[in-house]
């Protein structure tokens, strides 16, 4: 595995994240955590020229990475303090854990393809990012290890998944894309193990917040 970040990929990435920003991503920890992960390492590297662009992108098996400013938007809402133990759903290429990772997260990660998993468990380890990643079904979540100071879903949801709410610590946050066709980004504040308060984000263009299905069981 070939990890060179170069002069040249610095420059896009600076490019990219002062498009964030513009974009209306305030947190300065978020955008510096964007600065330091080189994306490019977690796309192909015959698709290097794509990595620094505001878009998703395939990474194999159906799936995508997402889109950089989606991971800047849902990584800015939860508001990730430096020890916060946070859950998130779908590893897939490992780029939002990778961000969450610098911002000081203990990270809790799930997958449900198997390829992906070990791709990803190589790549991030090869980049020395600490995380617990798991390969399973993200609707069981990891009840073991809950209660969750925040959950980060990052394929839709048709709602609200049970298991992952009863995981989640009172006063705590998840961000969740919620609908089988058009989908809304969610965000639960839970006050009591019955109740939450929920926020939806539904003034963004909808081509942004296109996630890919949250799927039962393990593949
Ligand atoms: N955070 C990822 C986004 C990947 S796309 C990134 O930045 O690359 C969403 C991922 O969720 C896919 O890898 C898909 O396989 C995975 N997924 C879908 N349903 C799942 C489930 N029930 N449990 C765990 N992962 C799931």
């Amino acid at each position: 595995m070939q990890l060179v970040d170069k002069a040249k990929h610095q420059g896009s990435r600076k490019r990219l994240v002062l498009e964030i920003q513009e974009m209306g991503i305030e947190s300065q920890q978020v955008l510096d955590a964007l600065l330091k992960v080189p994306r490019h390492f977690f796309l192909d590297s015959s698709f290097e020229d794509h990595a620094y662009q505001n878009k998703a992108f395939p990474i194999g098996t159906d799936q995508t990475i997402s889109h950089p400013y989606t991971v800047a938007f849902q990584t800015e809402v939860l508001a990730i303090k430096k020890g916060d133990k946070v859950l998130e759903i779908g590893t897939g290429s490992g780029y939002q854990t990778a961000v969450l990772f610098h911002l000081g997260a203990t990270i809790y990660s799930i997958e449900r393809q198997h390829y992906l998993f070990d791709k990803t468990k190589q790549l991030l380890s090869a980049m020395k990012i600490k995380a617990f990643l798991h390969y399973g079904d993200g609707y069981e979540g990891i009840e073991e290890k809950a209660p969750f100071d925040k959950i980060i879903v990052t394929a839709g949801a048709p709602s609200l998944p049970e298991k992952l709410f009863m995981q989640l610590a009172i006063g705590g946050m998840m961000i969740i894309p919620i609908g089988t066709g058009t989908q809304v980004m969610t965000l639960i504040i839970k006050t009591s193990n019955s109740n939450y308060r929920k926020v939806e984000f539904d003034n963004f263009n909808e081509a942004t917040f296109r996630f890919v299905p949250m799927l039962k069981n393990k593949q």
